[in-house]
């Protein structure tokens, strides 16, 4: 695996409410190399959608980082002003979403929305910028690129529709790719497609790529290295196989018991009680204590420090240290 490509430092991005000022994002560091796949987890509101946002400078009007820096190839992006941020959305870091009918016009063709980035950014004529999008459309495994080209996102199919939108995140060559639970409307077998487009073109073109998702057999066909997200904290992060095999946090250990197990028939879901805290919820000590079956005193009163478990792998939990 490659060098440093993003370094995210103790970032904390916040929500202008009428409750007034709410993080959403409290303190997360995280870095990722370049040929690497990260993926952050957690349930949905835990955070990890606007981390990401918040490292592709695309936070809703309301939303600011309010401290921490984010390195993008060493240099600081999370100041930059607009115009900018813009450049590096359009050379450097590109994102996918859930729902590619929402992120394609519905009103113009293919072609006309794989032309546009590579016209705007690479300063390519309308006919380069032509042939260029049929090549990425291969490149993405969409037959018949030249016919597709010229039909409307309505005429292809969920899984198609998710590939154009990876053609064109592609567009721009980027260094890092987002993609921010990039299955989940989708069809199993159709998913299991896009992972591995993902995957390939991730070590195609040695990118680093951000997997943001809830799911947790989505990071076992993916990831590198994982990071668990819990209320705007991170609360554990490591190998894949650091955690999947050893678990540390109560919330790790919560969210692989609720996947089911078709090899083990005696397997039981085990959901995790309760719900996420909103985010104007004021909690002392552990952000998860009122879900978890382990909560002591210590865990109800003070916030747990990060605990190394191996050079490689990080848990914040007072189960894992000598006080509890
Ligand atoms: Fe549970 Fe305490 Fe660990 Fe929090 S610190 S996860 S409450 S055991």
């Amino acid at each position: 695996m490659g060098e440093t490509l993003l370094e995210v430092k103790n970032i904390v991005t916040e929500f202008r409410t009428a409750d007034g000022q709410l993080p959403a994002v409290r303190d997360v560091s995280f870095s990722l190399k370049k040929g690497e796949t990260l993926c952050i987890v957690g349930e949905s509101g835990c955070g990890k959608s606007i981390t990401s946002l918040s490292v592709i400078g695309l936070l809703p009007s309301n939303g600011k980082i309010t401290s921490g820096e984010i390195l993008y190839e060493g240099a600081p992006i999370h100041n930059l002003p607009a115009e900018k941020m813009r450049q590096i959305r359009g050379n450097k870091i590109s994102m996918i979403f859930q729902e590619p009918m929402t992120a394609l016009n519905p009103v113009l063709t293919i072609g006309f929305q794989i032309r546009e980035p590579l016209m705007l950014h690479h300063k390519l004529s309308k006919s380069e910028a032509t042939k260029q999008g049929i090549e990425l459309l291969k490149q993405v495994g969409i037959p018949y690129p030249e016919k597709r080209i010229d039909q409307y996102p309505h005429e292809l199919s969920g899984g198609m529709r998710q590939r154009v939108m990876i053609a064109i995140a592609l567009s721009c060559n980027p260094g890092l790719l987002i993609a921010d639970e990039p299955t989940t409307a989708l069809d199993v077998t159709i998913q299991a497609q896009i992972l591995d487009l993902i995957n390939d073109l991730k070590d195609k073109l040695n990118m680093g790529v951000m997997m943001i998702t809830h799911d947790m057999g989505v990071v076992a066909e993916v990831a590198d290295r994982v990071m668990v997200m819990y209320a705007g904290k991170k609360v554990e992060e490591g190998l894949v196989e650091e955690i999947f095999n050893n678990p540390k946090h109560p919330y790790t250990i919560g969210l692989l018991n609720s996947v089911p197990n078709v090899d083990d028939p005696d397997f039981e879901l085990e959901p995790i009680p309760g719900s996420l805290p909103s985010l104007n919820e004021q909690i002392t000590g552990c952000r998860f204590h009122a879900r978890c079956k382990f909560a002591s005193d210590i865990c109800r009163n003070k916030e747990p420090q990060v605990i190394n478990v191996s050079d490689t792998h990080k848990v914040s939990c007072w189960l894992e240290t000598e006080v509890h």
